[in-house]
């Protein structure tokens, strides 16, 4: 029997439970295959790549290179405990280290990004022996116990059954939670009201500030120049940990290898997953400060994992990072967000009425949709439902989050898909303006 587009989408309806979903809902896109900033179905559809599925593939995909490396290692062990050493899980925590800046000395290993936060937080608050955790309402953080309960997006009320955790206002000048006219007063004012949360929630009780760098499912929010200093100089002041949630920003998306390296400043813990390995086999982790390592030297830590370091995820972290380097993908992911990406954004924000505004930096960019640019009044469920099926019609997968396009490709699209990707763009941002802009 030939499989059809039909075929995958029933077998999927009758048997797959799906995420953040009402179940009966559903029509799932049918994907046959991939390679490289493009996918298929059945039919022979093909699409553009412009969501990195959830903005992972950073290296695109099916990697010739990656592949092989996953082959040859299921060939040699294909499982190991976590307790034994194992040349796959050391080489690629030698590279993570590697890319990480001075002052980063190990790596726990974890499946994915939520594990890794839930990780993070642990370490803090035993090497603090403090509780709480201090993390911003615009993020997300995974879907786990704690994880889920730092994230600050809606997605937190229903799940929120861990303790210690309280929330602040991160910076979002467009839509300021501070009156902020311009961008040092929104940072100042974001600073001032973070030093108040932590002297309400009590300083001494406050072991880590969880944060994005820049925040990626709230919306490619780019903080203010100094925000994130300043957010380390409070850290530092009160004694607290400050962990950076890289999962999203990290491994080439921003156009360097960390995000939290555009603004000159380094946390105590990064977390991490997806680009690591663009998810060619789960993985994610938290890379660790010498001071952090060292008092695990000597201090049990209670925390692990039956698959920490899987081999599979080792030597495709391996390859991938090796790849990433040889072919200059964090310097491509740079160049073409400098470049034809951020400015092709730009003007399509200066010509069609439904764009409020575009911000971002590499290939993390987002386009905030309003119905008029003048209240900023963010554009209804149902346009932008509207605006993602046009999207697919002409070929693009967008990564669609509320009144947002996130303009997410994978870290090699090329100028050639750029300017595709910004055709497509223009088109239905074009069309959309003339039925939705006031
Ligand atoms: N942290 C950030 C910043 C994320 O964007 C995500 C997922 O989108 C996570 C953590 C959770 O990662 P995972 O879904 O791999 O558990």
């Amino acid at each position: 029997m030939t499989t059809t587009n039909d075929l995958v989408r029933q077998l999927d309806r009758q048997y797959v439970f799906h995420s953040w979903s009402q179940q009966g809902q559903l029509d799932p896109l049918v994907i046959a295959g991939a390679k490289g900033c493009r996918m298929w179905d059945y039919a022979g559809k093909e699409y553009l790549d412009f969501s990195s599925q959830l903005v992972n593939t950073n290296i695109g995909h099916q990697h010739p290179k990656v592949i092989a490396a996953i082959k040859e290692q299921a060939e040699t062990l294909t499982t190991v405990a976590p307790a034994h050493a194992n040349l796959a899980r050391g080489e690629a925590a030698k590279r993570i280290v590697e890319r990480a800046p001075q002052g980063f000395s190990k790596v726990f290993f974890t499946n994915a990004g939520a594990d890794a936060n839930e990780n993070a937080i642990r370490m803090a608050r035993s090497y603090t022996g403090r509780d709480k955790i201090l993390s911003a309402y615009r993020s997300y953080h995974g879907n786990t116990g704690s994880a889920i309960v730092a994230t600050g997006d809606p997605r937190r009320v229903p799940n929120e059954f861990a303790r210690g955790h309280a929330h602040f206002f991160n910076p979002y000048l467009y839509r300021s939670d501070f009156w902020a006219s311009d961008e040092q007063e929104e940072c100042q004012r974001a600073l001032q009201h973070l030093r108040r949360v932590i002297e309400c929630e009590g300083p001494g009780a406050i072991a880590a500030i969880l944060l994005e760098p820049i925040p990626g499912t709230a919306g490619v929010l780019m903080p203010p120049a100094n925000y994130l200093k300043g957010v380390r100089a409070l850290a530092d002041e009160f004694g607290i940990l400050l962990i950076f949630d890289e999962v999203m920003a990290g491994f080439g998306r921003t156009g360097r290898w960390f995000a939290f390296e555009h603004f000159d400043v380094t946390p105590d813990l990064i977390v991490f997953a997806k680009g690591v390995n663009s998810g060619y086999v789960p993985a994610g982790g938290v890379v660790v400060s010498d001071a952090i390592s060292r008092h695990f030297d000597e201090h049990m830590f209670f925390g692990g994992l039956t698959y920490s370091g899987h081999p599979l995820a080792m030597a495709s972290i391996v390859a991938t990072l090796d790849a990433m380097r040889d072919e200059g993908v964090v310097e491509n992911a740079a160049r073409i967000g400098e470049g034809v990406l951020g400015q092709g954004l730009e003007r399509l924000a200066r010509e069609h009425a439904i764009v409020g505004e575009t911000r971002g930096r590499g290939v993390f960019h987002a386009l905030e949709l309003v119905s008029d640019r003048e209240s900023r009044t963010p554009l209804s469920a149902s346009a932008m439902s509207e605006i993602k099926h046009a999207l697919l019609a002409e070929g693009m997968l967008p990564f669609v989050a509320e009144n947002r396009i996130h303009v997410v490709p994978p870290c090699i699209v090329s100028e050639a898909e750029t300017q595709q990707g910004l055709a497509i763009l223009d088109n239905v941002l074009g069309e959309m303006s003339a039925k939705h802009a006031a």
